[in-house]
């Protein structure tokens, strides 16, 4: 067999994708390091040095890092396609994109958006009351657009309208016809002239994962019916002047271009028909849906899409287009609500691999003496005397392992017999996966080998907190070592949190036409940190995070390039995680009282001499010095440390 070629930086961007999904923003340096290039062009951060620089002023992993120079990277490429799209159409209208708060609602997002988006006019839209609650105290642009969406109460409607009053470009969408009389009714009551928006819907469905909850059966949107209704009850009431927009939503990340063409269309019908009756109009809002390549395949697969930001813009702009020209109306300025698109990429999760699960196989030595007749079978299928082929060999093997359990469980076979029958089994797995390693066409039962033999990294995070989609809807994120990329990667892995859970964990990853089950990945080295990134997430994953297993939200760090140093970077703002007692406070425990009841306990014990005043103390030291402290793991090496650092410090704490 010929010698495998070396393994160089090249073969680890071209194995994890960087360039397919990350575009310019990342490279591999020749140390072997992951860079970020957050404007995407040769400025690069290593992102091993952020994580370095946070360690050191005290947060660790688990932690998100912020690029914040990317974040508006993004915001002027979505308003640059736009315009350009405009030119080169003729279009005679302009782009007004607003960013919807619920993808990420965090203060630093939201401030630094509306940073990079004010020489755009950039706006914000809203989808419940503590949104618009949000957006009305940042939003000071008065010539940005506030488009108020989701279902509304009488409050709701009163805040939107007090934005008009302070000169704000409010627009309330409805939702729901019902809406309509509650907005003419407060709005006369307030004394001021609302400008309404129409959400439609549309034949048009989604496509991908939101497929289901769009088109006729979607819970938001008026029909054509109800929408001539709505517009008699404005002509009615003497608001006609009122109705000035037209939105839709098709769902996140659709996947094919094709989808959004037509939803346009059918959108564009709509406005041109209600600009025909005679309302003054002047807005089309085609909502989110523009999509992120999480797995570079440029594809119409779930994770994926077919088009970039730059052909949605231009399809956006002459389906428009074409669509008023033949109905003979002027053109609306466009509005999009592209969430993900602006948000996903800008975010990178960090998080340490801590240990490893293997497959048994290492071998002490078998029991003495003559062995039982089913450990004689598995020696001679490991031996495999009779040539069998694979997939025979393996089902053999599966029975007997079977059989190996069921005779342990009647009581016919000791412990470490049943020990040993595992592991022969493994190693005949291997083996046969040995066997197949030049194989292509190799049958399913096999081919689920490479996942049963994976070892599982257990990593210091939680699915439920962190990468909420990979669980709830199989979204696939790229994962990524973000340094030793120098080295060949000999482990095939899943990974696992560490939460309680069998389903916190990431068996699914990109692959370019297919989804792959394991990850290639380095061997942990011993006091070594191993980091592991997930990236694209700022999207959704970190606000819908929940409190499973109370680990929370993780440490944070916000990172901008350093402006006169080439490739220098500082650390803006680092927010720590939830602590226990913060978390514990959620769900109504007070940490004084839990305290309290411990010290109880160990005092009764104290008193009863089952436990020495000195340990007591100790004990309740202990007790009230974690619940003050972190709930991700502090791992092994980090402890030894800091047991170090305190020895010869005994006077602090
Ligand atoms: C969620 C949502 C968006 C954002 O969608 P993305 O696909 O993330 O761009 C936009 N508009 C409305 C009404 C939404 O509900």
């Amino acid at each position: 067999m010929s010698k495998p070629q070396p393994w160089t930086t090249k073969d680890a961007e071209e194995y994890y994708g960087f360039k397919r999904w990350g575009g310019n923003n990342f490279s591999v340096d020749p140390q072997g390091h992951l860079c970020v290039h957050p404007k995407g062009d040769h400025r690069k951060i290593r992102i091993t040095d952020i994580v370095k620089e946070v360690e050191a002023s005290g947060l660790k992993p688990p932690l998100t890092i912020r690029v914040q120079d990317l974040l508006r990277h993004r915001v002027t490429q979505i308003n640059e396609a736009f315009r350009k799209a405009i030119d080169e159409e003729g279009y005679d209208a302009r782009y007004r994109g607003v960013f919807p708060i619920k993808v990420n609602q965090l203060r630093e997002v939201v401030e630094e958006i509306l940073d990079a988006g004010e020489e755009y006019d950039f706006g914000l839209e809203a989808g419940s009351k503590p949104e618009l609650i949000i957006a009305l105290a940042l939003l000071e642009n008065r010539k940005a657009l506030l488009i108020c969406n989701g279902y509304k109460d009488e409050e709701y409607i009163e805040l939107a309208l007090m934005g008009r009053r302070l000169g704000k470009q409010t627009i309330i969408v409805v939702e729901q016809l019902s809406e309509i009389d509650a907005i003419i009714h407060i709005a006369r009551r307030m004394g001021v002239q609302p400008h309404i928006g129409i959400r439609v819907k549309l034949t048009t469905a989604g496509e991908g994962k939101w497929a289901e909850s769009t088109g006729e059966n979607a819970k938001f949107g008026l029909t054509a019916s109800e929408i001539v209704a709505a517009a008699d009850k404005l002509t009615k009431a003497k608001m006609k002047d009122a109705l000035r927009l037209v939105h839709f939503h098709i769902g996140s990340q659709v996947p094919n271009i094709g989808t959004i063409k037509k939803a346009v269309v059918e959108a564009t019908r709509f406005y041109c028909e209600l600009k025909r009756m005679g309302f003054p109009m002047g807005l089309l809002d085609v909502g989110g849906g523009l999509g992120i390549d999480y797995d570079g395949s440029r594809s119409a697969f779930e994770s994926s899409m077919n088009y970039t930001m730059e052909v949605y813009a231009r399809d956006v702009v002459a389906n428009i287009k074409q669509v008023c020209e033949e109905s003979g109306i002027t053109v609306p300025d466009i509005v999009s609500e592209s969430g993900r698109a602006l948000v996903a990429p800008h975010s990178i999760l960090i998080f340490e691999a801590v240990d490893r699960i293997t497959r048994d196989a290492h071998g002490e030595s078998p029991p003495k003496g003559r062995s039982h007749a089913i450990i004689r079978a598995l020696e001679d299928i490991r031996k495999n005397k009779r040539k069998f082929d694979p997939l025979e060999r393996y089902h053999d093997a599966k029975q007997k392992r079977e059989d190996a359990h069921a005779l342990f469980s009647l009581g016919k076979l000791r412990l470490q017999e049943r020990a040993h029958a595992d592991r022969l089994f493994w190693e005949i797995c291997r083996q046969i996966r040995l066997d197949l390693a030049h194989t292509a066409d190799i049958p399913d039962d096999l081919a689920r080998l490479d996942a049963m033999l994976a070892e599982m990294y257990v990593c210091n995070f939680s699915v439920f907190q962190s990468l909420l989609d990979h669980w709830a809807l199989d979204q696939l994120f790229p994962i990524a070592p973000i340094h030793r990329l120098n080295e060949r990667p000999t482990v095939q892995a899943t990974l696992v949190d560490i939460t309680c859970d069998s389903d916190g964990k990431v068996d699914e990853f990109i692959d370019l036409e297919d989804v792959r089950r394991t990850l290639s990945v380095h061997p942990l080295k011993e006091g070594q940190p191993y980091y592991i990134g997930a990236f694209m997430v700022g999207a959704y994953q970190d606000i819908m995070g929940d409190l499973h297993n109370l680990f929370g939200r993780v440490n944070e760090a916000h990172v901008f390039l350093e402006d006169d140093e080439e490739d220098g970077f500082y650390i803006e703002e680092s927010i720590p995680g939830y602590s226990v007692e913060r978390i514990l406070g959620m769900i109504q425990y007070n940490s004084e009282d839990l305290c309290r009841m411990l010290k109880r306990q160990v005092d009764k014990a104290t008193k009863a001499d089952s436990v020495r005043p000195r340990e007591g103390v100790a004990m309740v030291d202990l007790y009230e010095r974690l619940i003050r402290g972190r709930t991700y793991l502090i791992p092994h090496r980090e402890e030894k440390a800091s047991l170090r650092r305190t020895k010869g410090n005994p006077g602090r704490g």
